[in-house]
């Protein structure tokens, strides 16, 4: 969906862009993947790290980190950080004396580096092993295709020989850990390869936002990886408003945004989920409000209509993105909804709760509409969950007596709202 500033008209949309900006001065910095100079409440998680990968200066293998914490409280931003501060000391000869090769390879590993085989290809490509300085780079006497269809053997021992060959300490960011489908493979494969290296060292830091995926790991994973565990704790009021203040100061033109506009987004953050992406989202849309009504302040108003816009491009987001089969189902309990239950009567309910028979029925004549055979009442039952864990119905399981095992759902939005977007992104 594209919707730039309620513009749609082409020219007017590249006309708009050319207009004095009002409000913004530097969009850049709004964006979720800017890395600040400063990390305001993270100084001492950005120590820690430093602490833990220090010893790469002198030669030493640090302990492997893993890195725990719900979205948006600056886990990424930190390790990056961090990491663009060891680049350019290790590029500085009076700060790496002994001239230490240290390398770090970043990769949010949800994108597309999501096994063991495509985190090893990411590795031997990236850029820092192409600099003909070093001896027996990976791709010397291989093209990138030929790496490409290699074996994981193959591609370890590449690597095992570029690190020893150059006596290299890497260290290798694997951002979103857990969508990593052989991550227990591949924490087995580095573990063996850095035992077997006579000269340099590999080490990792593994980032997740999932609390349950340490639990997860086998055990030997487990230990090899949370050498070292770092928890990031989501950000109260406070200190969300000092993190937009600084945005704001580098991203918006003077006077544009108040500090009681700044302290209004920063208490909606903190209530919804203590999340500094979330935070910005909403003080870039109170801006992007602001300045589409041609004005040159952010008022209460515009903070407010920004929260439900932001929430509702959360929500579009979350649904657009869902697999077919729950987004069925999830169409199913709109259309659902809008019919209003037939059992409500004898179940007693309120008018917007409906049994979950009678979305099975709706959800069964969805697939005969769609030609698609519709999956078990049990994988139902599953979707079902799903969407609940997501947030968008609530399950009520009926204690006995009323029709026996039966659920009651209830829907978190407005079913037409829900509806269109499943109807855009699946062609229903
Ligand atoms: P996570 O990786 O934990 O989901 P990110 O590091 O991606 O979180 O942070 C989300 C957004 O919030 C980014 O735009 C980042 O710049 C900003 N952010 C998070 N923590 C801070 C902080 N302490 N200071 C400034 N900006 C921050
Ligand atoms: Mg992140």
């Amino acid at each position: 969906m594209i919707t730039v500033a309620g513009l749609t008209d082409i020219d007017e949309v590249f006309g708009a862009e050319l207009k004095d900006r009002k409000i913004f001065k530097d969009l850049r910095v709004l964006s979720p993947h800017y890395v600040p100079d400063e990390l305001p409440h993270r100084e001492s998680e950005a120590v820690e790290i430093t602490k833990i990968i220090a010893p790469v200066l002198r030669g030493e293998k640090p302990d492997n980190i893993f890195i725990y914490g719900k979205t948006g409280t600056g886990k990424t931003s930190v390790v990056k950080y961090v990491i663009r501060k060891l680049g350019e000391i290790t590029n500085d000869p009076e700060k790496n004396p002994n001239k230490m090769k240290v390398m770090a390879v970043y990769m949010n590993c949800r994108l597309s580096y999501n096994s063991k085989y495509q985190v090893l290809l990411r590795i031997l490509n990236d850029e820092a092993l192409k600099d003909p300085e070093l001896r027996n780079r990976p791709l010397e006497g291989t093209s990138e295709k030929k790496l490409l269809g290699a074996s994981p053997t193959k591609l370890c021992e590449k690597l095992k020989a570029v690190i020893e060959g150059n006596g290299l300490e890497m260290l290798v960011v694997l951002d979103e850990i857990d969508t990593i489908k052989d991550v227990n493979d591949l924490m087995y494969i580095l573990t063996r390869m850095n035992d077997e290296l006579g000269k340099g060292h590999i080490s990792i830091i593994g980032i997740s936002n999932r609390a349950t995926f340490k639990e997860n790991l086998d055990s030997r994973s487990k230990s090899t990886l949370c050498e070292e565990e770092l928890v990031f704790k989501a950000y109260n009021a406070n200190q969300l408003r000092t993190i937009l203040m600084h945005r704001a100061k580098l991203g918006f033109q003077p006077g544009t945004i108040a500090n009681p506009e700044v302290s209004l987004i920063a208490a909606f953050a903190a209530k919804t989920n203590g999340d500094a992406r979330y935070a910005l989202q909403l003080l870039q849309k109170s801006g992007e409000i602001a300045q589409n009504a041609g004005r040159s302040r952010v008022t209460r108003e515009d903070v407010e209509k920004a929260r439900l816009k932001v929430e509702e491009d959360i929500m579009y987001e979350l649904i657009s993105t869902l697999p077919e089969n729950q987004q069925i189902v999830l169409y199913a309990v709109a259309e659902g909804v809008e019919k209003g239950g037939k059992y409500k009567k004898l179940a007693d309910t309120p008018n917007d709760v409906l049994s979950s028979g009678e979305i099975y029925e709706i959800y069964e004549s969805l697939c005969k509409k769609l030609n698609k055979k519709p999956r078990t009442m049990r994988w139902f039952r599953e979707y079902l969950n799903d969407l609940e864990m997501l947030g968008l119905i609530t399950l009520t399981v009926s204690g006995k007596g009323v029709r026996g095992n039966t659920s009651f759902i209830r829907l978190g939005s407005p079913p037409a709202e829900i509806k269109e977007i499943i109807r855009q992104s699946m062609s229903l």
